[in-house]
């Protein structure tokens, strides 16, 4: 009986004629590519060789654009706010309609751009008005640009600080036009010292800055002042601005029906902060207060203000994507419903209910076993701090594969054994995990 013949690409001699471009790109069809980005690789995999290996190169440049695509992933890391998977879990719904972005459906004319997810949060944070911008290095940068371009902020040295992805407060004043005058030493910097720097010959303060080492922390013979006591050592004309960073916007977490989880305690939010008098506060949206990619202004309205209409607010506004994002879920804040916003339900699952879906989950898969593990915050935010949590554990190193299931699962290895924390993995992903699981090929030794 004659044997099948081999596809016509799979060995041919190194001389054959390439394959035809076209061919080739229609090969493909199956990664879902459009056909143009397909003829591409077709003609780079034609290019970059002598013919025989074409096909296969041409499926591993698709391969490697499929897989370069922005897409939804099963996060079993256990980090809560995972900066390299955009930090908190989002939902966006929107239909392709016009918005009221920057119209008053009252008068019929004109609106503001602040009017409805900004009036929400600073409802939220007990602001007289927030203003939200692209992220919070903007928020800061925008805010130091628009109240003290030309003169002095005050910075302690100890907050002085970079945040990962090369925010660095003296940086950030200087790209703002403001001069930091550094304040106090590393370790300690009290009230005193901030009321010296506005005392000195030839000063012109504008605005003291609190900023929150967000991801380190100074241990040790240390001292830092806090906010009420600042505002109260500082002229009126000196507003103090508190850049808290993580975006928690009420401390005693009204949302949250069992009230703040231990693991939040010293972290600022941003209704405290401006309760103790700072003038503003400046956020992340995306960190503690579990949105999309923004940053938030909120406090005094004059101030607000003054940033509002700073040429750089046209250079970091936000676009009606997020806006509406955030709107939503302000609201689900405001109406105190805890299972509209992804991130603080991820956070507060008891953790009993976590080992009720690791040991369901155990029990599909004979090789993994049901374990206690410890999720992470993540995002630079709370350093130290570990969240009581339970996952399913395997031996041996399985990231390859689990990252090619669909959607992928990113998971992590600790002494030789692949772990998936179910803090940060949604319920309704439990069965793909199960089945990705069993599965799975055997470890590589
Ligand atoms: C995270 C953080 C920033 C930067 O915020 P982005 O939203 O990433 O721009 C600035 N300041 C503090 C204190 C932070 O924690």
């Amino acid at each position: 009986m004659a044997t099948a013949r081999q596809p016509a690409t799979a060995q041919q001699p190194a001389t054959a004629r390439p394959p035809s471009v076209d061919r080739l790109a229609r090969s493909l069809a199956s990664t879902g590519l459009p056909h143009a980005v397909l003829v591409d690789v077709a003609r780079r995999a034609i290019a970059d060789g002598d013919g025989a290996d074409a096909v296969p190169r041409a499926q591993a440049l698709a391969q490697s654009l499929v897989l370069g695509l922005l897409q939804p992933v099963v996060n079993g890391t256990g980090v809560l706010l995972h900066t390299n998977l955009g930090r908190a879990p989002f939902a966006v719904r929107l239909d392709a309609r016009y918005r009221t972005v920057e119209f008053d459906l009252t008068t019929g004319k004109r609106g503001d751009r602040a009017g409805h997810a900004g009036r929400l949060l600073a409802q939220l944070c007990g602001a007289e008005a927030a203003l939200v911008v692209n992220n919070n290095a903007a928020a800061v940068l925008l805010m130091v640009a628009a109240l003290a371009a030309g003169r002095e902020v005050l910075v302690s040295r100890g907050e002085s600080i970079e945040i990962g992805g090369g925010f660095r407060v003296p940086e950030v004043m200087e790209q703002s036009g403001a001069r930091l005058v550094d304040v106090g030493t590393t370790n300690r910097t009290r009230v005193d010292d901030y009321a010296r720097a506005v005392t000195r010959p030839g000063s012109d303060v504008a605005l003291a800055l609190r900023v929150h080492p967000s991801n380190y922390r100074v241990e040790g013979f240390t001292t830092s002042v806090d906010t009420a006591e600042l505002v109260a050592a500082l002229p009126h004309s000196v507003p103090v601005a508190y850049d808290i960073g993580s975006g928690l916007v009420d401390a005693a977490c009204p949302w949250l029906p069992d009230g703040p989880p231990s693991w939040l305690s010293g972290e600022p939010a941003a209704r405290q902060s401006l309760a103790a008098g700072a003038a503003l506060v400046t956020f992340s949206a995306d960190k503690l207060f579990g949105g999309p990619q923004a940053g938030v202004i909120a406090g005094r309205a004059d101030l607000v203000a003054r940033c509002a209409c700073h040429p750089l607010m046209r250079a970091v506004r936000p676009g009606v994507v997020v806006l509406a994002g955030l709107q939503e879920l302000a609201l689900a804040y405001l109406r105190r419903d805890v299972s509209e916003i992804a991130f603080w339900s991820m956070a507060t699952t008891p953790v009993l209910d976590l080992r009720r879906r690791a040991d369901a989950l155990a029990a599909r898969c004979p090789t993994a076993s049901s374990e206690p593990m410890e999720s992470l915050p993540g995002a630079g935010s709370l350093p130290g701090v570990t969240i009581a949590s339970y996952g399913v554990g395997l031996d041996g190193d399985h990231l390859v594969a689990l990252r090619s299931a669909a959607p992928p699962i990113i998971a992590r290895v600790r002494y030789g054994r692949t772990l998936v924390d179910l803090r940060t993995v949604s319920a309704a992903d439990d069965d793909h995990v199960a089945a990705t699981l069993d599965a799975l090929p055997p470890a590589e030794p």
